[in-house]
């Protein structure tokens, strides 16, 4: 096979105990199995990294990936995938970020990187067109994020950590302008690694392989972004903070640790409370026709507009009804570099414990007075933020609660309680690093977010239909991952499709809760399909794309197994799963669901891929 295109087909590999640096190239047949971004990094921890590792020793390897959409004009795909071993789960993780780095990087000649070892003392790696660079970043050691990239965006964009990071909080993010990687500590590990930041710049152009053929796709697919409610208005109106009056009322946000299913302030920290009073204006990833990220005024201090996941967790989930003080936290956590899901799981779980009588603490529900320094000593370590900067999971080990410490693998529960929504559960149980969101997100067609009160697709509860939506949206979100277009392109792409617009919602409805196969089987994918063989070269079709994402899940699955996990860990909060006397809440069956869930993905009754799979998917091959 020829080179593909889009690509540099490059990826460097740094070694900071030996400052050396070499080049891999990546050949055709492994780019046409994984693309890039999730599926390229896990390939290469893969091949590159010994099995149980210690996560933050120099054994372990950071790796920044990129897609075939970045530095191209392809919609919502200039964001970047960071892999690794977590330091907070012990097993793989994926976290994917925004910001101007991504394209820096590939414009600079290499598609990804990979960081390993350890350096004596703190540095920079400084990549200009090609050319590579390790310098000392001693006295950056200690700044925040954006102190720090402000100070130097002379250099060219860089990703960074702040405090958290440096002080191995095992829940800290890397920042990438104003976004962050955000979810199992990657922050840690760079931190481990002695390395402050990376920064990029170059000038080569992104090759596309069809031009003719990926405008044509292009001009379709932004017609999509346009004309869906959620992309073309809701996003750029509410951003994703519009899912708090849509979960809150389908009691699916997280309330007072996961305890109960409605927050008497909802409309205060409403999306539709942050456009009416806080002077907000749109910013979000470059190139995104989107632009779903928001900035307005807090307490008169122009401040980044908390997102969906920090207002239910440090918001509803503390009891915290105040959005200036929301947005206040927000900005602390990004400057300190941490997970604003994470943090706020643990200090909820604290507040509990404290409730509970069975850990001594000043933290209180509903109390905002101890938050802003509990905060600043996760991220510094002291005193009990020492503790709780190991996340909930190891918090629960010293002081009890393990029935109400919420985390999947020792992962924090987003902010979607699967009592309102069992498939999110099954997702959360299944989803390779744990409770995240980003796995197959099926809480979205269990609860109907954008239908104005219409029934959802999935019915909220139960198991009918569940295991098949999870495993196929989990493969979807693998697929997007790798050829990296956000997210939120699954709504125009998935829905603004003729079979999908005009059919009547009863008749779909029906079709996805009785007929789950031929329902998804028949979702339409030509979007990602025509968009991706434009910019590759080669005709990239729906059954091969599909394959793609399915591989990539088995792969990270498999490699997890060789780390421990089986059919134990594929589990919920003990609370999640008995605890149902709230409205709108009804137990999780996940043991109905997950039987099926192993039989749709071919694994045996332990939860490990079989040799059939692998081989049909073509991993180890
Ligand atoms: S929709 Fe939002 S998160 Fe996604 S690429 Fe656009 S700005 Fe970034």
């Amino acid at each position: 096979m020829t080179d593909i295109k889009a690509f540099n087909n490059k990826v460097l590999d740094i070694d900071l105990t030996t400052q050396s640096v070499s080049i891999r190239e990546i050949s055709a047949k492994v780019r046409r199995l994984y693309i890039g971004g999730k599926g390229l990094a896990l390939k290469l921890l893969h091949d590159y990294i010994k099995p149980r590792i210690d996560p933050l020793s120099p054994d372990n390897i950071l790796v920044m990936m990129t897609g075939p959409t970045a530095g191209t004009t392809a919609p919502s795909g200039n964001r970047f995938t960071v892999m690794c071993k977590s330091p907070l789960t012990g097993i793989f993780a994926a976290s994917y970020v925004g910001g101007k780095f991504g394209i820096s990087l590939k414009k600079s000649g290499y598609d990804g990187i990979m960081i390993r070892g350890r350096s004596p003392m703190p540095v920079a790696i400084h990549i200009e067109n090609g050319n590579v660079t390790i310098r000392d970043a001693s006295d950056s050691w200690g700044m925040d994020t954006v102190d720090f990239q402000e100070s130097r965006k002379d250099e060219g964009d860089w990703v960074v950590i702040g405090p958290a990071g440096e002080n191995l909080v095992k829940f800290s993010v890397i920042a990438s302008d104003k976004r962050v990687a955000g979810r199992c500590g990657m922050g840690a590990v760079m931190g481990s690694k002695n390395l402050k930041g990376i920064v990029a710049q170059g000038n080569r152009k992104v090759v596309v392989a069809d031009p003719d053929r990926f405008q044509k796709a292009l001009k379709i697919a932004r017609k999509k972004v346009r004309a869906h409610d959620n992309t073309g208005r809701r996003l750029r109106e509410l951003g994703t903070a519009q899912n708090v009056r849509a979960f809150g009322s389908a009691s699916i946000m997280p309330v007072r640790n996961f305890s109960k299913s409605r927050f008497a302030g909802m409309e205060d920290i409403s999306a539709e409370r942050i456009r009416d009073q806080h002077k907000v204006k749109n910013h979000g990833c470059p190139g995104c026709p989107i632009q779903c990220g928001r900035i307005g005024k807090f307490n008169n201090r122009e401040l980044i507009s908390p997102e969906y996941e920090t207002i239910a967790l440090m918001g509803s989930n503390l009891m915290v009804g105040n959005l200036n003080t929301i947005a206040e936290w927000n900005d602390r956590l990004n400057r300190l570099g941490l997970d604003s899901i994470s943090t706020g799981g643990v200090i909820g779980f604290a507040m509990e414990l404290t409730e509970k009588g069975m850990l001594k603490s000043d933290l209180k529900f509903g109390d905002s007075v101890n938050i802003d320094k509990t905060i600043e000593d996760i991220a510094y370590r002291r005193g009990l933020g020492d503790e709780l900067a190991e996340g909930v999971k190891r918090f629960s080990e010293k002081y009890g609660g393990e029935d109400f410490a919420n985390h999947v693998k020792g992962l924090e529960i987003a902010g979607y309680d699967p009592r309102g929504c069992s498939g999110q559960g099954l997702g959360y149980a299944t989803a390779n690093c744990g409770a995240t969101h980003l796995s197959g997100a099926t809480h979205a067609v269990e609860t109907d977010p954008l239908g104005g009160g219409e029934k959802s697709y999935l019915s909220p509860h139960g198991t009918k239909a569940k295991a098949h939506f999870v495993v196929f949206l989990q493969n979807i979100m693998e697929m997007t991952n790798s050829a990296i277009f956000c997210l939120q392109t699954q709504y125009p792409f998935l829905e603004e499709n003729p079979a999908y617009k005009y059919t009547p919602k009863p008749i779909l409805r029906f079709v996805m809760r009785n007929l789950p196969v031929i329902a998804l089987a028949t979702t339409d994918l030509s979007d990602y399909c025509a968009l991706m063989s434009g910019l590759m070269g080669y005709k990239i079709g729906r059954k091969e794309l599909y394959q793609v994402g399915d591989r990539i899940f088995n792969l990270e699955r498999y490699m997890n197994c060789r780390e421990g996990i089986s059919k134990k860990d594929d589990t919920l909060p003990r609370r999640m799963l008995t605890d149902v006397g709230e409205n709108g809440w009804a137990s999780v069956e996940l043991d109905t669901m997950l039987k099926k869930y192993y039989r749709l993905r071919g694994w045996d009754e332990n939860g490990r891929p079989t040799a059939k799979v692998l081989d049909r998917l073509s991993i180890l091959y």
